[in-house]
């Protein structure tokens, strides 16, 4: 996979896409990644990137010349036969979902635009993304940490990136729920003790275990998840059961 970020804050990357995993990643050529600060390509003779809007109004908006030029340079230099997906970064976009990031993980080359100030010139919207994505329902200055939240859950998911110290299929929201609590030495901390259970040895009752207490701990902090999730007649009692709690 090749990622381009266009950016006005191309230094934003450099801590976080050089560390851990996602150097990893890059080291072993799961991924690859250029940042283009759209800056370079404005027509402007005071290097502008940005206007007041059209109606008057506070901020200032993102023109729509530098980011369709800097995308089209970036679309021209591809090797890709596929069209890549141009991700604008947006509090309006879809929200992101780990659904979204197993079907970006499928693509070769992705585009993300980082915005700034008011906004962006909506044809920027209409007539060049294919996706718009936001990490939240809160407002951020730029659209930077956002492309590195969906860069980090996309690229995690890319052939043998994680290796042994963690297995995606299992995370939470893989499979629809939340994912059961952990346990690691000592077995008995401070008075706090593992559950019984893990030490038995049988793997069959060790994996109920851990699905029983995944869908506890969905059925608790997040009922919503259990709208679209099918529940067999077994999960069914262990629900009634903690309704009783
Ligand atoms: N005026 C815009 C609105 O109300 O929808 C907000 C603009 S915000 C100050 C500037 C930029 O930050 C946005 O263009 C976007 O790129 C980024 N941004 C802000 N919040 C975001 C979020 N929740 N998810 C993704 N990107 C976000």
């Amino acid at each position: 996979m090749h990622i381009d970020i266009l950016t006005l804050f191309p230094e934003m990357f450099e801590g976080v896409l050089n560390s851990s995993i996602m150097k990893r990643a890059q080291d072993m050529n799961a991924f690859s990644y250029n940042t283009v600060n759209f800056r370079d390509y404005t027509e402007s003779k005071h290097n502008k990137v940005d206007d007041t809007p059209y109606g008057g109004g506070a901020g200032m908006v993102l023109s729509p010349q530098p980011i369709f030029d800097a995308v089209d340079a970036v679309k021209e230099k591809s090797s890709q036969t596929k069209p890549p997906r141009v991700i604008l970064l947006c509090p309006q976009g879809e929200p992101h979902s780990q659904q979204k990031a197993e079907e970006l993980a499928q693509e070769e080359h992705l585009i993300f635009l980082c915005g700034h100030y008011e906004g962006y010139d909506e044809r920027i919207r209409t007539h060049l993304v294919t996706d718009e994505i936001s990490i939240g329902d809160y407002v951020l200055t730029g659209g930077e940490l956002g492309a590195m939240v969906v860069m980090d859950s996309v690229v995690r998911l890319l052939p043998s990136v994680l290796g042994n110290e963690s297995s995606a299929p299992e995370d939470s929201f893989s499979n629809g729920l939340l994912e059961h609590p952990h346990y690691t030495r000592p077995r008995d901390f401070r008075g706090m003790h593992v559950p019984e259970v893990l030490f038995s040895g049988n793997h069959a009752k060790i994996d109920e275990w851990r699905h029983q207490q995944s869908l506890k701990r969905t059925y608790e902090r997040r009922k919503d998840l259990l709208q679209d999730y099918s529940l067999s007649k077994k999960e069914k009692e262990w629900i009634e059961s903690w309704k009783n709690e």
